[in-house]
């Protein structure tokens, strides 16, 4: 099976695109104290990577839900690359997942998940572009395993390619990729799109409409 073309390297599509605002740009929430600074200095520079709340919350529910059954979950990021200012960044729009074959102690992932998941994938018609996958270490911590780095060299061996690992367990999550065949941390940066509302959790309360604009009450 022939894994998507863009993987390989050259064909990388890239568009000259401004970043999302900072006012609508925020750490995510498992964010370690000692890694906001950091975090604010690159605020204002900008970031290799920004994560979609929507791709954020996927990833997070997806680890949290197997978290009790200890069972490691993984996926792609889709999204695209783009180019500003002569700064090459990737955005992680959404995610994609398949059924999983995950152990109680470790999961191995061979390369017959990522197929299955590019079978999926070649028949969506979407037109996405895969900047790197996730994968969750459920009370293990935030690392790359060294089966961890065989796939990352493999598949994913472009500078903005990431590795996204999340342990749902110590609340914890690291982006790794490949610098000449060196394994660096990446931080990133969570975004919204303008018509998202990024109060997630809080209820706006409408006013239900009259059919009759006439007998409509004086609002209070
Ligand atoms: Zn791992």
């Amino acid at each position: 099976m022939r894994p998507p073309s863009i993987l390989s390297g050259e064909d990388v599509r890239t568009e000259e695109r401004e970043p999302p605002p900072q006012e609508r740009q925020a750490a995510h929430k498992w964010l370690k104290e000692d890694a906001l600074g950091r975090y604010s200095k690159l605020r204002g520079v900008g970031f290799e990577l920004y994560l979609s709340k929507l791709a954020e919350e996927k990833i997070r529910n997806h680890a949290v839900k197997n978290a009790d059954t200890k069972r490691e979950v993984m996926g792609l990021m889709l999204g695209g690359i783009y180019t500003f200012n002569g700064r090459r960044y990737a955005m992680v729009r959404d995610v994609a997942t398949t059924d999983l074959e995950a152990s109680s102690v470790h999961v191995r992932f061979h390369r017959e998940s990522f197929e299955k998941l590019f079978d999926s994938l070649d028949g969506t018609g979407f037109d996405y572009v895969i900047v790197g996958w996730y994968h969750s270490h459920p009370g293990h911590k935030c690392f790359m395993s060294s089966t961890d780095i065989v796939t990352q060299q493999t598949l994913f061996d472009l500078p903005l390619h990431n590795a996204l690992v999340i342990d749902p367990i110590s609340r914890e999550i690291e982006v790794y990729y490949l610098d000449q065949g060196t394994i660096r941390a990446r931080d990133f940066a969570v975004y919204w799109d303008e018509y998202e509302n990024p109060y997630h959790g809080t209820t706006v309360r409408r006013r239900m409409l009259r059919s009759d604009p006439n007998s409509m009450a004086p609002a209070h």
